[in-house]
């Protein structure tokens, strides 16, 4: 049995990814291009990730990940792993900017003045990816992972400490 943790946490560390890992990767990537397609075509600005945080919500479950929800949009994404192990984070945004989009693309945004010129898209959808990978491999895990979809990262967490960072 393959001790996951134990090929991943260095491989995080060092950026040298095992090949079966970098297979199953490749596999996914049509995947990871198409969410990052449907993200990139629904922006959303910070506070405002209502789409954007139900859709990672709704693929997270559909992994057998277990979720909730946090500071208002974000996502929490627990995957126990079979075996017992440490406790991994995988934090990503998800927010989008307040730019107009120039580019004519078939996935270009359509919510006018709002775009994701950050890759905040990309970041969702990798994260999306890594779940996908790793919540398949559940019974080899050793530990936990946690996958965080943090919002408001452009902007200003609408929280009681908001007036601390405008
Ligand atoms: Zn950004």
């Amino acid at each position: 049995m393959r001790a996951l943790t134990a090929f991943l946490l260095p491989a995080l560390l060092c950026g040298q990814v095992p090949a079966w890992i970098r297979q199953e990767a490749s596999k996914l990537q049509p995947q990871v291009v198409e969410w990052r397609r449907d993200f990139h075509a629904h922006p959303e600005l910070s506070n405002r990730e209502v789409r954007t945080g139900a859709k990672v919500d709704e693929i997270l479950k559909g992994f057998g990940i277990e979720t909730r929800r946090i500071a208002g949009h974000g996502v929490v994404g627990v995957l126990k792993g079979a075996l017992p192990g440490p406790v991994v984070a995988l934090r990503e945004d998800m927010d989008a900017l307040p730019i107009q989009e120039a580019v004519d693309v078939p996935w270009k945004s359509t919510n006018p003045g709002v775009m994701h010129a950050c890759g905040h898209d990309a970041h969702s959808a990798m994260l999306l990816g890594a779940a996908k990978l790793l919540a398949a491999h559940q019974a080899e895990l050793k530990g936990t992972v946690v996958f965080l979809f943090q919002p408001a990262e452009e902007g200003c967490l609408n929280t009681r400490r908001a007036a601390l960072c405008a």
